[in-house]
């Protein structure tokens, strides 16, 4: 509903006040947009958010700027022969597309064409549901996702564990006694896989009420700086948790009722921990023995407790292992499934089920060509886009279309993808910027931003933390000639005769001339699901014309749902099934493991997320990105003093796989000794003109793709941890100036 609130003298159009929500990242934030005459005046909290409560940080409130970006792109590109680009219509750019494609399939087959999915589809309905049902009617197995690069063991271990891939237990913070917080930094990135609104708040509350919480991290990162923090080795979290377990279990302080009580196949859990050395884990994590013990004790005997870790464990080597070690400290300590523990959160449109009855969950159901991955929901890993690419044989990789990403700086070793990039038939980019990406694609289609059009947090809403639904429709008209994701998609789509979805019977009713909108697809889900209003069998139920007609989100509950197990299982038997081979198969992998760090690259380094980025994008707006920005390199004392670094040098960084300068260092103890953190996602390319002006040094250059370096069972990029060594460019600046 839109509330007129003043007239402007100089027009009798009203500003309008309009409530909906922020499409950036995983908090989903609540705002107000106030409107006139389609300009948006400006962005501000939703106070009466039932998850945000009257919090937005400032990448969201500035979107606006992104959306009037001048470099944005409003016409599809077209690449000319000598590399520049033109302004095509879209007709002519989506009948070329669509001929090109058919050519390729014709001789290659629809196995050889490919999807990349980026970070913004998660917050695009209609994208989504238009991606995966495109890959499903090709039957491609090139459907790739940026979750390969920094999560695709949760997809894994909630397949496993839990039945669904999108199944996912988020941390009860708001009630808990005890919150173990690894490798995440929710005071700047507000939270992934949690939905939890006001985070650092809803932390704060935590020791307010005489809790604890306790940040793993090498860095004494903005979170750990207002809790206790454990310093801990990069990649040490798969050492610790077992360590933890081991502990917990050697000392009778598992919950054993609840293990019986809730899972199956709980033995896996002793004969897992029987080899652990809590010496060699001490070594490994870099964490005293004793206080293991403490931790392990404490998150034990706690009233209740959530175990809570992100990137800093999931984009490692062992980060599957990691994460089921992680949700079986949760188990084990009767903390599954309880208020304050680890709970599993109530989506108004229930996408799980969904998922789940469309077949399109699932772990190993096939292996990738060339590194033999095991599919994760559906989808290949990003490290082996070049060989795809570049290995003949049927099905190789020929054509591409990445949709809202830049996986040419976001994916390891991005200089061999941009590389193989070269060497593709055809290359197509959904994208609103010229990236380092998309100034590579033969076409540019560039696509509405989340303020131009109908959504609905689809993603989130399964980590909500207060359970809420909502439902918006365009906040301002699309600019210049740009349309949606899912309807460029679509059209693609019936240029290569198929329909872009994946349920029985959707192409049959295609060749009928009948394709079902991602909308319409939804508001079935939503009316014939748990909250839905049964197409008027239940007046009080939720529909999309409901939500879009209602002024803001509506509250569904006041908290996590508890008990609720049983029902939210997908699993035969309704338990949580604990042993499964693969998870046998990496403890013993991270035992033979070697943590010892290399000679010649005797330093770590972890990737770092800044308040005002996201990744790689937002990069290109004032508000966010001043002009004299520095990317810094972050050095403990000792480090510094060892390798002859001083406060603001200019720092080369090598790895095994490349070298980049960054521009200054920054001494401080906030460093574990023998760490390093850059902050990731910069060293532009392309049209963008700040993000490139602002410099900086891509990350990816010094990381790589190999496949024994992933995380071998869910093919999970390794981008933390990363073996460097590092030099002073202070004298070569001195001399060039
Ligand atoms: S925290 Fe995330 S969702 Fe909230 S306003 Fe900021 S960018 Fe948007």
């Amino acid at each position: 509903m839109i509330a007129p609130i003043m007239n402007n003298k100089r027009s009798s159009s009203p500003r309008i006040d309009k409530k909906i929500f922020c499409g950036v990242c995983e908090s989903s934030c609540g705002l107000v947009a106030t409107i006139k005459d389609d300009d948006l005046i400006k962005l501000r909290p939703d106070p009466d958010h039932p998850n945000s409560k009257g919090f937005a940080c400032s990448k969201g409130l500035a979107f606006g700027a992104v959306r009037d970006d001048s470099d944005r792109v409003l016409h599809p590109l077209k690449r000319t022969d000598d590399g520049s680009f033109v302004a095509v219509s879209w007709e002519q750019a989506l009948d070329e597309i669509g001929e090109r494609l058919n050519a390729i399939i014709k001789v290659h087959g629809r196995e050889s064409i490919g999807l990349y999915q980026g970070n913004s589809v998660a917050w695009n309905f209609g994208a989504f549901l238009n991606l995966f049902g495109m890959a499903g009617a090709l039957k491609t197995k090139h459907l790739y996702s940026a979750a390969s690069i920094d999560i695709n063991g949760y997809w894994l271990v909630s397949q496993l564990l839990y039945g669904s891939n999108f199944l996912n237990p988020v941390p009860d913070i708001a009630r808990t006694d005890f919150m173990l917080c690894i490798g995440a930094n929710p005071v700047v990135s507000h939270g992934s896989m949690a939905n939890i609104g006001r985070f650092r708040d809803t932390m704060l509350g935590v020791t307010a009420r005489g809790g604890r919480v306790v940040v793993i991290d090498p860095r004494r990162s903005e979170t750990a700086e207002l809790f206790e923090h454990l310093p801990i080795r990069p990649n040490g979290d798969a050492w610790l948790l077992a360590a933890m377990l081991k502990v917990i279990f050697d000392e009778g302080l598992a919950d054993l009722a609840a293990l019986q009580r809730q899972t199956s196949g709980s033995e896996i859990i002793t004969d897992l921990l029987a080899p652990v050395s809590l010496a060699q884990a001490s070594d490994a994590a870099g964490i005293p023995v004793a206080d293991i013990q403490q931790l392990a004790r404490d998150f034990a005997a706690a009233p209740s407790a959530c175990a809570y870790g992100r990137c800093g464990m999931s984009i490692g080597p062992f980060a599957t292992l990691s994460k089921y070690l992680l949700d079986v400290l949760n188990i084990a300590t009767g903390n599954l499934d309880r208020e304050g523990g680890w709970c599993f959160a109530r989506p108004f449109i229930d996408l799980e089920a969904l998922m789940h009855q469309l077949k399109s969950t699932g772990y190993d159901r096939w292996r990738t060509r060339v590194d033999g991955f095991p599919e994760v929901a559906g989808t290949a890993p990003v490290v082996s886009i070049p060989r795809e690419i570049t290995t003949p044989g049927k099905g190789q990789l020929r054509a591409m279309m990445v949709i809202g990403a830049n996986p040419a700086t976001s994916s390891p070793a991005a200089g061999e993808l941009r590389d193989a990039f070269k060497q593709l038939d055809l290359l197509i980019s959904q994208d609103i910027y010229i990236t380092e990406t998309s100034r590579m694609a033969d076409y540019i289609l560039p696509p509405t931003t989340w303020l131009e059009r109908e959504g609905f947090p689809i993603f989130t809403q399964s980590h909500s933390g207060v359970p809420h639904a909502q439902w918006v429709g365009p906040t301002l008209k699309a600019r210049g000639d740009v349309r949606d994701d899912a309807w460029i998609m679509d059209e693609i789509s019936k240029r290569i005769g198929i329909v872009p979805a994946d349920f029985p019977g959707a192409q049959l009713l295609g060749k009928l001339g009948l394709r079902p909108s991602p909308s319409f697809l939804m508001d079935v889900g939503l009316r014939t699901g748990p909250e839905g209003d049964w197409f008027g069998l239940r007046p009080s139920g939720l529909s999309r014309k409901k939500l879009l007609n209602n002024d803001g989100a509506i509250k569904l509950a006041n908290g996590l749902p508890t008990g609720v197990l049983n029902k939210r299982m997908f699993t035969k038997d309704k338990k949580v099934n604990l042993d499964h081979a693969v998870f046998r198969t990496e403890m013993a992998r991270l035992l033979a493991s070697s943590f010892a760090q290399d000679e010649n690259y005797p330093l770590s380094l972890i990737s770092q997320r800044e308040l005002r980025s996201q990744n790689t994008w937002l990069h290109n707006i004032s508000k966010l990105v001043v002009a004299d920005r520095v990317q810094r390199l972050r050095i403990h004392p000792t480090d510094a003093a060892r390798y002859g670094i001083e406060e603001g040098d200019p720092v080369e960084i090598s790895s095994p796989y490349g070298q980049i300068r960054v521009p200054e260092a920054r001494i401080s103890d906030e460093m574990m000794p023998g760490s390093l953190a850059l902050p990731h996602g910069w060293g532009h390319e392309g049209g963008w003109q700040r993000a490139v002006a602002v410099g900086g040094a891509g990350y990816n250059q010094l990381t790589t793709n190999r496949a024994d370096s992933a995380d071998l069972p869910s093919g999970n990029a390794t981008v933390n941890g990363i073996s460097v060594r590092i030099r002073s460019l202070r004298d070569v600046v001195e001399m060039a100036s």
